[in-house]
């Protein structure tokens, strides 16, 4: 199947053999009947270790990474832990961006720290800061791309290289992107991490993680820690992520589309101080986004005039975005990362400027978001 939209919609999912059902069933089950001692029917003993609904979404999800293993988790945290812990061991070393994500900053800081892993944060849009950074020990180095919520942008394949020429391991976390907008694996990756909860299951209906790699000893490796941990996606979890995953392609065609003129507006708007957005031509990252990217993305996020206090203004007073945590579903949910997503983040290397407004731009009419934000920038400053 060549078409990302064909394999979007039939990889991992033929029709149900038994029935004929279209839609893989939810195999609601703990255990798998066996003919006779050792006898399973198509590999199934325990849903810990496999089930027909997850196996479905695993495969569609490393058929649109284009890798040759996918693993599907509880959350996408879940997902980072089972990887961190198949990949290192005491005494290694990560590289993560100065801007990751607080819940992968929160595991490798707080959690990962403690078994005797060392970290350095760089900002990952440096490939040269990236090259600095990597000691003998290093065993990964982990990227995100587009990042949240500064939306900075890392080069993947120069990223590759400097990291293979070291002997470690290039992870991208590619939630924001999706495999819509970026393969990191065909740019040299060695592992996809995904939030399946974001854009990939879209209707924020549902919080599950996924791992996806090209290498089938790395996939045998990260399969045994998935069923040894058990962080596993439910059936019924899976079931949505793969029904997401079906209109992902027309989803972020629109989530672009409707960013695009988000993006044009604030520009005209003069209580918007500067805007960060991979599609503008003054963004740094803008070529290698062009380069990497089919389209540049659902998330904006801008600086407001009036400071802080305008900026949570603005964020109280929008009433078609919804004031909300998390992103990538069909509705628009705006937010200020310094008070909310990246709270924790004060004081620290991630530290967020605290006049910046993050926007999860949804697929409603464009016309009805451009209005919502021009009367709440009006009315907050
Ligand atoms: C949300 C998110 C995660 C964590 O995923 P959960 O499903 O919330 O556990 C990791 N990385 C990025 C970029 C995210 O946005």
């Amino acid at each position: 199947m060549e078409g990302f939209e064909t394999r979007a919609i039939h990889a991992g999912q033929a029709p149900d053999p038994t029935t004929g059902a279209v839609m893989p069933p939810i195999y609601a089950t703990s255990t798998f009947a066996q003919d006779g001692v050792g006898g399973l029917r198509g590999g199934y003993e325990y849903s810990r270790s496999a089930n027909p609904t997850r196996t479905a979404l695993e495969e569609c999800i490393a058929a649109l990474e284009e890798g040759r293993r996918g693993l599907a988790f509880a959350s996408g945290m879940a997902a980072e832990d089972t990887l961190l812990r198949t990949v290192l061991k005491p005494g290694d070393h990560v590289v993560i961006p100065n801007d990751a994500y607080g819940g992968t900053y929160r595991l490798i800081s707080k959690v990962v720290e403690r078994w005797g892993v060392s970290w350095t944060a760089v900002p990952v849009s440096d490939v040269d800061a990236v090259r600095q950074a990597i000691r003998p020990e290093t065993a990964v180095v982990w990227v995100e791309t587009p990042t949240n919520p500064l939306l900075n942008i890392a080069d993947i394949a120069a990223l590759a290289q400097v990291t293979h020429d070291a002997g470690a391991l290039l992870v991208v976390d590619n939630t924001f992107a999706t495999p819509y907008l970026q393969q990191p694996l065909t740019l040299g990756a060695d592992v996809v991490v995904h939030s399946t909860t974001k854009y990939c299951g879209g209707h924020s209906d549902v919080v599950g993680g996924a791992l996806v790699v090209g290498d089938p000893t790395l996939g045998d490796q990260l399969a045994f820690h998935q069923n040894a941990i058990g962080a596993v996606a439910g059936p019924f979890d899976a079931w949505l992520v793969l029904r997401g995953l079906k209109t992902l392609a027309i989803r972020m065609e629109r989530h672009c589309d409707n960013a695009e003129r988000v993006v044009e507006a604030l520009g005209r708007h003069p209580q918007v101080s500067e805007i960060l957005y991979p599609g503008l031509d003054s963004h740094p990252g803008h070529d290698v986004a062009r380069r990497q990217m089919r389209r540049f993305g659902g998330m904006v996020s801008f600086r407001v005039a009036g400071g802080e206090n305008a900026a949570v203004e603005v964020c109280n007073r929008a009433q078609v975005f919804t004031l909300g945590e998390s992103l990538g579903g069909v509705e628009s949910l705006i937010e200020h990362p310094g008070r909310m997503t990246h709270a924790s983040a004060a004081g620290s290397v991630l530290e967020v400027p605290n006049d910046l407004v993050r926007l999860s731009v949804g697929i409603e009419s464009v016309d009805d978001l451009l209005a919502d934000l021009d009367q709440a920038l009006k009315h907050a400053t």
